[in-house]
């Protein structure tokens, strides 16, 4: 079980980023937590997922503890079913943002008031709902570039292959990869320069500038020129951007919740509102009320099911 990491070794964002950057692992957790499935047949009936991609993943989620193996199943331990609210606000921004007619993305209803709803990302200990903007982030003890870059998650997806039919297009794309991610977390922490995003990323200018042309193309930064050097260019994030933080937020919450640097947390993140740490929860858009996993019933558009059901 990795619970407690290594000094000096990969902290709590490489590890989780390893996981939640993989959309088959999602995938596997999605239909774990939605559907209950806990049969390795089950996954393998419920999309186009190959025995040995179905395989490496099990068993990868099995060793980060999200899933328990016993006599033949598969089952969410206490940690993959706190992994909801990533997944809720990764299909929200999608949903918001994206809005793939391929991606058939579940709606979310909330139990309690019975309405359909999008989730508000709030701060635990004052209750108000926050943006991007109220929140200060900084690296922790056991912070820093190296340590935050993803193991496992370094080769890109070959594009022929299946994928599975909840796509999260651009979540993947924003948080696919290594090099994206480490660009995405420098926007967030202020980069706004080539050189910055250079230095964080610690990767050739070449790549930085390939992701950075991704990223304006997806509407998530915009470049314009630097007022005080005009043949510069700064790049920022747009609203789409922004609005991205959810994710960001429960991936790394839940990231340092369960996988404890020997050193301290990765991150220190600060709610500028009250001015103490900021955990996100996530609260009912339509009765305002905070969100409990048991509380939120997913539901699929039927056009798309699987035949045979
Ligand atoms: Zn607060
Ligand atoms: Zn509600």
């Amino acid at each position: 079980m990795i619970t407690r990491l290594e000094a000096g070794g990969p902290n709590a964002i490489a590890v989780t980023n390893g996981i939640v950057g993989d959309e088959w692992t999602l995938w596997i957790v999605e239909l774990a937590l939605t559907d209950g499935l806990t049969q390795y047949n089950e996954w393998l009936n419920a999309g186009p997922i190959s025995t040995a991609v179905l395989t490496t993943r099990l068993t990868r989620l099995v060793q980060a503890d999200v899933l328990n193996r016993e006599s033949g199943h598969y089952r969410l331990t206490k940690r993959g079913r706190q992994m909801w609210p990533i997944l809720l606000s990764m299909w929200a921004w999608e949903q918001k943002w994206v809005n793939d007619p391929e991606a058939n993305l579940p709606e979310m209803r909330h139990g309690k008031c019975g309405n359909i709803f999008s989730p508000l990302l709030a701060c635990e200990a004052c209750d108000s709902v926050v943006a991007a903007r109220d929140v200060r982030g900084k690296f922790g003890p056991s912070g820093g570039w190296e340590r935050s870059i993803p193991t496992g998650v370094t080769r890109r997806r070959a594009h022929s292959g299946s994928r599975p039919t909840e796509l999260v297009t651009q979540t993947m794309a924003l948080i696919g990869n290594r090099w994206s991610m480490a660009l995405l977390g420098a926007a967030f922490l202020g980069a706004t320069r080539f050189g910055e995003f250079e230095q964080r990323m610690g990767a050739p200018p070449t790549i930085v500038a390939d992701r950075l042309r991704t990223f304006c193309d997806i509407g998530v930064l915009v470049a314009s020129p630097n007022p005080q050097r005009p043949n510069w260019v700064v790049y920022r994030l747009t609203e789409k951007g922004r609005a991205f933080f959810p994710v960001v937020a429960t991936v790394i919450d839940w990231g340092h919740r369960w996988f404890h640097a020997p050193e301290g947390p990765a991150l220190r993140l600060t709610h500028a509102g009250c001015g103490r740490t900021f955990h996100p929860r996530l609260r009912c858009s339509e009765c305002g009320e905070r969100l409990r996993g048991a509380s939120v019933q997913v539901e699929r558009s039927p056009v798309k099911a699987c035949s045979g059901t």
